[in-house]
């Protein structure tokens, strides 16, 4: 993957979640070339562009390699809030080291004060639905559910519970939640690129398909949101609810179209 010449100014950050947004593995052509032909225009005139993703970044690698990037993205923020800049020309990412410790300091003490809620989630899981329990390096808890409606009832117990507990936060997509520190969250990263960057927020655009999308979808974070067409009916609410754009076409498609509606 090329590295793009680093813009003489720049004019603002373009957002984009991966999975369903820009990549629709089931088509026959998973990433239309005409998305990285706007984005190519569009970075010309000083957008930069990032791939917020659920994604660890090994498998968000084999998700460039899959839908034939021809250049990388600015930044890649991994599992919603690694942070990576492409490095070199040998294709090694840097992670954002300053950001990485905050998050590990404040992971640390939302384990601990948190360890009652984890507790209790676990034993209900286990217990009580046919859902899967994970617990992975680097990440403090998560659940994969067994189907859609069991992910909303287990959805429910867990707005419920989480009450009591005030570092809590919940990233859901699809079948998946994972529990983390709620300052951690597509929203807050993304946000970082922008305080990096000393972009204001008019001149941040985000968009997505999934739950885990709303945080970067905030005004506060975004002034210009969007979804694709194949979002969950949920986003598509809160999208048109604070003034974003509902693309009609699908993934990359749909992306352009939302380019085009707030860029062209
Ligand atoms: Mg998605």
């Amino acid at each position: 993957m090329r590295v793009l010449d680093y813009p003489a100014e720049v004019r603002g950050i373009l957002s984009f979640d991966f999975d369903g947004t820009l990549f629709l593995p089931e088509n026959e052509v998973v990433l239309e070339p005409v998305f990285y032909e706007t984005i190519e225009k569009l970075r010309q005139d000083g957008w930069l562009w990032a791939i917020n993703t659920g994604r660890s970044l090994l498998f968000m690698l084999e998700g460039f390699e899959q839908s034939s990037f021809p250049f990388s993205p600015d930044f890649l923020v991994a599992r919603e809030r690694e942070i990576y800049t492409p490095g070199d020309r040998f294709g090694r990412w840097h992670r954002l080291e300053d950001w990485h410790e905050n998050y590990m300091r404040d992971t640390a003490h939302f384990m601990k004060e948190s360890a009652g809620f984890i507790d209790l989630m676990k034993q209900y899981i286990e217990d009580e639905t046919a859902a899967q329990w994970i617990e992975e390096e680097g990440d403090p808890a998560g659940i994969i559910a067994s189907s859609e409606d069991e992910m909303i009832v287990i959805a429910e117990f867990v707005e419920e519970q989480r009450k009591s507990y005030d570092l809590v936060g919940v990233l859901r997509n699809s079948i998946y939640m994972r529990f983390t520190h709620k300052d951690y969250h597509k929203g807050t990263s993304l946000q970082e690129l922008a305080r990096r960057l000393q972009v204001p927020v008019e001149r941040v655009f985000a968009i997505g398909d999934g739950h885990n999308d709303i945080d970067k979808l905030h005004p506060d974070v975004a002034g210009m949101i969007a979804c694709v067409g194949n979002s969950q009916q949920e986003v598509k609410d809160y999208v048109s609810s604070h003034g974003g754009y509902v693309a009609k076409a699908h993934g990359s498609l749909g992306s352009v179209e939302a380019l085009n509606y707030f860029l062209a």
